[in-house]
């Protein structure tokens, strides 16, 4: 087997990977290499943001992340945040916008176009890539680190740890990162998909597939609200999809419930003044159409349904019941698509393990970054951000390090 000397091994070749690598590239340390187990770096960021890449947010700040340890994930957004991304990616030649509510893409609205300004500038500081290489295990030997693949075995001085959690395993990160970080004694906090579609009663949405609504929706605990969000709302053969749903599942809970409100901007009175207005000139009219004119026809046809089954007498369904149905319709959870589809992990390794630069509080120079670590955000750019800023915090660490030790 050969075996490699380099400064710095970087495991995982995804957003925080090669951002790190980069950053650790422009404050001239030599002999990075990154080992990625696919044919090519990045396959995951090139798939964000549906393809468009949202890689940060306007309203960059630490409330909408999740983590067991929320000050260090803001002392490092404040070392390395949205400006500081665009700033450097800019420089790199790309270009950026944002939308209505904050979410940053490149102009291109293609991912692969971040990816691609990243592997550029990695080849032309002088990274080394070996992709298709995947790591078996990673150790510490007589203060240098010794990292197995099954093609070679290499030794380093810094070890970053860049593999992703569990989410999403197609795109190479499958939680093997996990075992890696407990073999050096690291802990993982309990894991959950995140970011991800769920599952509900068919029955509760029945006919409403395909259908997308601007709504409210909120989790409901116990019959209290834990989270309500405005947003895009999908129905789906299996339940709900869109964005105010991937951001709810963040906070999801065995035997927790949804209620939707189909239209938050008016109040169960004006609905129901709408529909009496509709009765006054058509006294037989039936419960299905009261909703013309007022939501989509087959949530209608839902609605009615759902007061029909409610009421003593299923002919005789009252307005207020409709009205109160359209502004609280209550959906059972039957779990999420798990991680095959989440977008991020919820969880990782504790933040107390580490210190302020992100590196292991038990292991001289074994760093952590992105998503193998216990910090997940909310939809928008978020979890991109924190990839970055992760990778380009450790990076100035490794750098400092190095150049104290010439
Ligand atoms: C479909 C989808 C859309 C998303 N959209 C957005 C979005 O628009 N905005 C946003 O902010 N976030 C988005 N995310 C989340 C975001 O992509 C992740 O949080 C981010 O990529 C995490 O970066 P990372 O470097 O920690 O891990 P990853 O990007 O998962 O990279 C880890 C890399 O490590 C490699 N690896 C793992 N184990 C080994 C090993 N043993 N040996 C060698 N290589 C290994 C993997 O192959 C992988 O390439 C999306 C996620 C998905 C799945």
């Amino acid at each position: 087997m050969v075996v490699n000397e380099h400064s710095v091994v970087i495991i995982g070749g995804g957003a925080s990977g090669i951002f790190c690598a980069f950053q650790l590239a422009v404050q001239g340390v030599q002999d990075i290499l990154i080992l990625e187990r696919n044919e090519r770096v990045g396959r995951k960021l090139s798939a964000t943001g549906n393809g468009q890449g949202n890689i940060s947010n306007e309203n960059m700040s630490v409330k909408h992340f999740f983590s067991s340890d929320l000050k260090t994930v803001e002392s490092v957004l404040a070392r390395f945040g949205k400006n500081d991304l665009l700033v450097c990616l800019r420089r790199l030649g790309g270009l950026f916008s944002s939308d209505s509510s904050g979410r940053i893409y490149p102009t291109s609205k293609q991912a692969t176009s971040v990816t691609d300004l990243l592997r550029f500038a990695l080849h032309r500081e002088g990274v080394t890539l070996h992709t298709g290489e995947y790591v078996r295990f990673a150790k510490k030997e007589n203060h240098r680190f010794v990292v197995q693949t099954d093609k070679a075995t290499y030794h380093s001085r810094c070890l970053v740890l860049a593999t992703g959690g569990k989410a999403a395993p197609h795109f190479g990160s499958d939680g093997n990162g996990y075992i890696l970080a407990k073999n050096f004694g690291h802990t993982i906090t309990e894991l959950r998909p995140s970011l991800v579609q769920i599952k509900t009663l068919p029955e509760e949405i029945k006919g409403l597939k395909g259908i997308r609504v601007e709504g409210r929706v909120s989790l409901l605990r116990r019959g209290k609200c834990v989270v309500a969000v405005t947003g895009d709302i999908l129905f789906t053969d299996f339940g709900l999809s869109g964005d105010a749903i991937f951001r709810l599942s963040a906070f999801l809970q065995e035997g927790d419930y949804l209620s939707i409100d189909f239209l938050p901007a008016f109040s169960m009175e004006e609905i129901a003044n709408a529909m009496h207005a509709k009765q006054r000139l058509d006294p037989d009219i039936n419960a299905e159409d009261l909703f013309r004119g007022i939501i989509n026809s087959s949530i209608g046809k839902c609605m009615a349904k759902y007061c029909a089954n409610k009421q003593k007498n299923p002919k005789v369904v009252s307005i207020e019941c409709l009205a109160y149905a359209i502004k609280n319709y209550s959906i059972t959870i039957r779990g999420t698509l798990g991680f095959v589809s989440a977008q991020v992990t919820k969880g990782g390794v504790p933040l107390f393990e580490v210190d302020n630069n992100l590196m292991s509080k038990s292991v001289d120079r074994l760093f952590m970054i992105g998503e193998l670590l216990d910090v997940d955000g909310e939809c928008g750019g978020y979890n991109l951000q924190w990839a970055f800023s992760s990778g380009a915090v450790v990076a100035k660490a490794i750098a400092g390090r190095i150049y104290e030790n010439r």
